[in-house]
């Protein structure tokens, strides 16, 4: 018999992505199709999920949802079986999801996203046109108020909260509890209230019949003050209940075999038609001694430690790499690496977000950096171990569980399948660097590295079977 989950978030790919998040969700409902439950997905009608996924039925209306009207539409989207909520006064904005065109956050969105939350209890409850869900699966804190709505219209299904990010917490000021629709008596110290303010990750976090990250890693470093941005205390009490789930990746999507936006190829020595086509896409020169092409594909933000990789540029360069940079965010590490790729014809950089050039550096590269300074799971280096190009990590993270560090002992048992270093120093990295041209320059190894994470089985398989049963756990 299958079994229904109501999974609810504020990206889901390929409809709408700011990051990982978004490929998460967007590859649970096909991932868990395989294990017996029939996932369907509320997401905001944002103008791009209304272009990608236009017409359904309409299960759902509310003239007043949080100050507008307000329609649930049902429709299919690959595999996706999408509820839309189509709110015009919540999400029918041009520019980001989260901002406006002043790069500040919508002055709204904790209702913004109070409502989505609202509207899944709501369907847990009342049911989607006949449809029920058995367990609520609710993503970071757009959606974390969830079971907080549960609770306070006293509807007995289950959920659990995933957080993709603990750095994000959804604060609002206390004033805005009624236009929330929160319960005043859960603004308490055990509740709803952190420092003064309403937070809705935090309210999750206590709420939730359970709580997953994902990584086993980073659900131990959310217990330290170093990792939980001050909720590692609130996670302490939750200890019980937290679960630690690997991403996997969509491998319809990413597999260099098949994938038609690179020429495919099946072994490290395919790449070569594509580390030229990327060469001369950067228009990238080589030093006079042919080293290691470095790819980082990321958001420009402090979390990523591209700081740290700037400042070990030079030295990178000096040893005889080269770097592709494909990255927005942070107007001033753009501006650095700008400047990098002026002075340094061995270093290339695209300010923007593109998915196919993405791929083609993946295909092209012979390393991906992510000197993360955390990172829950991170997919970029499980993109670079499918792809052949091995990931020089930081030791954080969903990075520390992915990635075997290319030591002597895994060199020599043959299961190495890249490099880490700690701290998220330019040291640190430069050093992580020269030991990757070191092993660049024995391609025999080198290519046994990269054999060695191609073959690694890094789809949705595991982390479904782990969900599927942790729902069944929490709905039976
Ligand atoms: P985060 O969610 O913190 O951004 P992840 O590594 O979990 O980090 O996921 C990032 C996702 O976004 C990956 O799929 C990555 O390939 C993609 N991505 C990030 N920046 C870009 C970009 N500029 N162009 C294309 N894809 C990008």
């Amino acid at each position: 018999m299958t079994r229904a989950v109501l999974s609810v978030a504020s990206e889901c790919a390929p409809l709408v992505k700011t990051g990982g998040l978004a490929d998460v969700v967007g590859a649970l409902p096909a991932a868990l199709a395989g294990v017996g439950w029939h996932m369907r997905t509320l997401v905001p009608g944002y103008p791009s999920v209304l272009r990608t996924a236009p017409g359904g039925t309409t299960v759902w209306t509310d003239n007043d949802l949080f100050g507008g009207p307000a329609e649930i539409r049902a429709t299919k989207h690959g595999t996706l079986d999408l509820l839309i909520l189509d709110a015009p006064h919540l999400y029918q904005r041009e520019g980001s999801i989260y901002m406006g065109a002043d790069n500040q956050n919508w002055a709204d969105n904790p209702e913004r996203f109070a409502a989505l939350s609202w509207v899944a209890a709501a369907l847990a409850r009342d049911g989607a046109g006949g449809w029920y869900p058995e367990v609520v699966h609710a993503h970071d804190w757009q959606a974390a108020l969830t079971p907080t709505y549960l609770k306070a219209q006293g509807t007995d299904v289950a959920c659990l909260l995933t957080i993709h990010n603990i750095a994000f917490h959804g604060p609002a000021p206390a004033d805005r509890l009624g236009s929330m629709r929160l319960p005043p008596e859960r603004f308490t110290a055990d509740g709803l209230e952190f420092y003064g303010q309403i937070n809705a990750l935090k309210a999750g976090i206590v709420d939730a019949q359970a709580i997953s990250t994902v990584s086993p890693t980073y659900a131990r470093e959310l217990l330290d003050p170093d990792f939980g941005m001050g909720l590692e205390g609130v996670i302490a009490t939750r200890v019980n209940a937290l679960h630690g789930i690997l991403n996997g990746i969509d491998s319809e999507v990413w597999s260099p075999a098949v994938d038609p936006m690179i020429l495919p190829y099946k072994t490290p020595r395919g790449k070569a038609r594509n580390r030229a086509a990327l060469i001369a896409s950067f228009g990238l020169e080589a030093g006079p001694v042919d080293g290691p092409l470095c790819i980082v594909v990321s958001r420009l933000t402090d979390q990523k430690g591209l700081d740290v990789l700037a400042d070990a540029v030079p030295r990178l360069v000096d040893a005889g790499g080269m770097l592709a940079l494909l990255g927005t965010g942070d107007p001033a590490l753009e501006a650095r690496f700008r400047a990098l790729a002026a002075q340094y014809p061995q270093v290339g950089v695209r300010i923007g977000y593109s998915e196919p050039d993405s791929h083609k550096m993946f295909a092209g590269a012979d390393a991906v950096l992510v000197p993360s300074r955390f990172e829950p799971c991170g997919l970029t280096q499980l993109y670079g171990l499918a792809y052949g190009a091995i990931p020089v990590v930081a030791r954080t993270g969903g990075l520390a569980d992915t990635v075997i560090d290319a030591n002597e002992l895994a060199l020599r048992s043959g299961v190495a399948t890249g490099i880490k270093f700690w701290p998220v120093t330019a040291d640190a990295l430069a050093l992580a660097l020269h030991r990757l041209v070191y092993l660049y320059r024995d391609s025999k190894t080198f290519a046994r590295i990269q054999r060695n994470g191609m073959a690694q089985a890094l789809d949705w398989g595991p982390s479904a079977a782990a969900y599927a049963a942790l729902y069944a756990r929490l709905a039976d």
